[in-house]
């Protein structure tokens, strides 16, 4: 695997995807904000996973738990998008990945829910 391709699993070089989010640019779609968060626990772009976390449920154990980075996820599979276009508020994804675990790799599915504060989406929970 080419190391300069974003880890989010797009096949695009960083700096032509999940970089231009972690510097600041806002992510049009809920897809968009799921790749960036996802490289963003591979890149420790802690800020970022906070700044993009819906702030009624940032806390200080959040905080802490991001400072943790020994979760690495990889192989990121989106599996279904509902809503979360630039034209929604609201938002849910459908997704895998795998992590390492003392006994090996692990896969792990989720369905995380995203919504959006004036026109900046945040990741609000697992559902
Ligand atoms: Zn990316």
């Amino acid at each position: 695997m080419n190391q300069s391709h974003c880890p989010c699993g797009s096949k695009k070089q960083y700096n032509s995807c999940c970089q231009k989010f972690h510097n600041g640019d806002s992510c049009l779609t809920t897809v968009d904000l799921l790749r960036a968060r996802f490289s963003a626990f591979i890149k420790h772009e802690k800020n970022f996973l906070v700044n993009t976390h819906h702030p009624f449920y940032v806390t200080p154990q959040l905080i802490s738990n991001l400072e943790d980075t020994s979760f690495v996820p990889s192989n990121l599979k989106i599996i279904k998008v509902n809503q979360g276009l630039a034209s929604d508020t609201e938002g849910c994804i459908t997704y895998s990945f795998d992590y390492l675990t003392e006994n090996g790799k692990e896969s792990y599915q989720t369905t995380s829910l995203y919504s959006k504060i004036g026109d900046q989406w945040f990741y609000v929970k697992d559902t």
